[in-house]
């Protein structure tokens, strides 16, 4: 399972590192802020941002698996601090964005005009025709994860795409 969010260590107020699993530029699956200051073992150490003399940035590219961490760069604290607070910045758009499409559905039957009732998670299977066949190719199938909203009325269906919005929906709000 992959990590969400930003970790503080020790904590978002003055944190020696910080790990960044969202909010990154395009490409980058995973980042990390360490701030630092001359000295010890390997040439520096970590210590609070309040009291760094730099930053290291490290990050790891987007690939589907675990990818390596690149080296680190160095970088100023406040490019360090500006780096976070970036990212912090994209969650909170993307959150704000969410919120206001969430905003605009309706899930109200237009023919019934009552509110759809959610039915949770169903798994279309789709698949490819096999060779010379109509028959659907074992090969190839996948269940692909819809979220189900049924007029208790009429039975008619309303679905979305599983990874898009929280489910399930709050539907619009009536004047
Ligand atoms: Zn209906």
């Amino acid at each position: 399972m992959a990590k969400h969010g930003i970790e503080y260590t020790p904590d978002a107020r003055d944190p020696r590192r910080v790990r960044l699993y969202d909010g990154l530029p395009r490409g980058v699956s995973r980042a990390e802020v360490t701030f630092r200051a001359e000295g010890g073992f390997r040439g520096s150490r970590v210590v609070p941002a309040s009291a760094a003399d730099f930053a290291h940035l490290r990050t790891a590219p987007e690939t589907g698996y675990e990818g390596p961490w690149s080296e680190p760069s160095r970088i100023t604290v406040s490019e360090g601090q500006y780096y976070v607070r970036q990212a912090v910045r994209r969650i909170a758009e993307r959150a704000a964005e969410i919120e206001r499409r969430v905003a605009r559905i309706d899930l109200d039957c237009p023919w019934c005009e009552r509110p759809r009732s959610y039915l949770g998670r169903i798994g279309f299977l789709t698949g490819h025709t096999g060779f010379m066949t109509d028959a659907p190719s074992e090969l190839g199938q996948l269940v692909d994860q819809q979220h189900a909203y049924r007029c208790d009325d009429c039975g008619s269906l309303l679905h979305f795409a599983d990874g898009f919005l929280p489910h399930p929906l709050p539907g619009r709000k009536k004047p």
